[in-house]
């Protein structure tokens, strides 16, 4: 670091910490900065969480598999890489998520969009959910909406608008299946905030939803965006596209950062790595798990520890399977199935 030289450290190397750095590298270049840029992973492979195998001609996730096209963010960042072309959305001649329940796969009604549905008949004829429930649901129609701004989780919010057997029987599991957690340990306004829109612009969910389905159906379609959009090779795709936009030297991998300390004259920080090295940075960016970024800024900033630290985390175990589609007796038109816990 020289006197008038400034050294950002990035710790952490999955999607957070790479897009960090490729926009900051592209400042730094864009504006001439005298700025020096240090990315530091643990792991000998970039990504994270994001881990694409291939394996016998599939191409497999060990984590995410895709991303929401409504949030914009992740196409247009292939879009900056110049990986556009890798794009793929989901296959259109195939729709359904279905739900086990008593035994038997159901599929979520058609038109169903979030935990509501926007076309009555196809729901009214699904037995997924009980009449008494269908009726419950039907009370989101007349219900007022919630006049305090006072977070609630998402349990308590479906369970309001829509009744037990939606949460149980639709929310609880789709979004297990999405968040890997629990609605009634998830903050409404932090996860689901289109939910919070749709009460607050239209009193009703079910009456916002079917308004939005019609201004959605009356826009020019997009002719290749679904609602998931992934890389034709794997997410891997995009971690590759960041890494190789980098400089190579920049790039520290296999050295976990063990330490950070404010210099005694608050002049900049010193990173302390496993293997023994030492960096000096004057900001550092942490693109690590809550946990993580907790226990090294501790020393730094107790209080913000304390709050990264109440972030709870869960483990999650993926299993992939293949089977030959000719010892599949039945169709397999859907996206796949979710079980609730009920
Ligand atoms: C099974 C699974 C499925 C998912 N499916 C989807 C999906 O389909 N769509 C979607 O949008 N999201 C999905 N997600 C969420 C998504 O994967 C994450 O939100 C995202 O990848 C997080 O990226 P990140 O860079 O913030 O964190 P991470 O990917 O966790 O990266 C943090 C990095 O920091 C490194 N690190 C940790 N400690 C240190 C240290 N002390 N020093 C240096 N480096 C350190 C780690 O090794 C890691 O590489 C899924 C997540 C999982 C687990």
């Amino acid at each position: 670091m020289t006197g008038t030289e400034k050294t950002i450290a990035i710790v952490g190397g999955g999607i957070t910490g790479l897009s960090a750095a490729y926009f900051i590298q592209q400042y730094i270049k864009q504006e001439n900065k005298p700025i020096k840029l240090i990315l530091i992973e643990k792991e000998n492979r970039l990504g994270g969480s994001i881990l694409t195998v291939e394996k016998n001609g599939f191409i497999i996730e060990g984590g995410p598999d895709c991303f929401l096209s409504e949030k914009p963010e992740a196409v247009q960042l292939c879009h900056h890489l110049g990986i556009q072309d890798q794009l793929i959305g989901t296959n259109k001649g195939v729709k359904g998520i279905f739900i086990l329940s008593n035994g038997k796969l159901r599929e979520l009604p058609d038109g169903f969009m979030l935990v509501a549905p926007t076309s009555f008949s196809s729901f009214i004829k699904n037995p997924l959910i009980t009449p008494r429930g269908k009726l419950r649901m039907a009370m989101d129609l007349i219900l007022p909406a919630k006049k305090s701004e006072e977070d609630e989780s998402l349990a308590q919010f479906v369970t309001r608008r829509l009744g037990k057997e939606v949460l149980e029987k639709i929310a609880e599991p789709l979004v297990a299946g999405i968040h890997a957690a629990d609605p009634k340990t998830m903050s409404v306004k932090s996860t689901f905030p289109r939910l919070l829109d749709l009460e607050k612009n239209h009193r009703s969910l079910i009456l916002g939803l079917i308004k939005r389905k019609k201004i959605f159906a009356s826009q020019e379609p997009s002719s290749s965006s679904t609602m998931f959009m992934t890389l034709r090779k794997g997410l891997v795709t995009l971690i590759n596209a960041l890494a190789n936009s980098l400089p190579s030297e920049i790039i520290i991998v296999g050295d976990r950062v063990v330490e950070v300390k404010k210099k005694s004259d608050l002049s900049h920080y010193i990173l302390r790595l496993e293997g023994g090295r030492t960096l000096a940075a004057n900001s550092v960016l942490f693109a690590t798990p809550a946990f993580v970024s907790a226990w090294l800024i501790k020393p730094i900033d107790h209080r913000l520890a304390q709050e990264l630290s109440s972030i709870n985390y869960i483990s999650t175990a993926t299993i992939s399977l293949a089977y030959s589609k000719k010892s599949i007796p039945f169709s397999l038109n859907g996206f796949g199935f979710v079980v609730p816990q009920i």
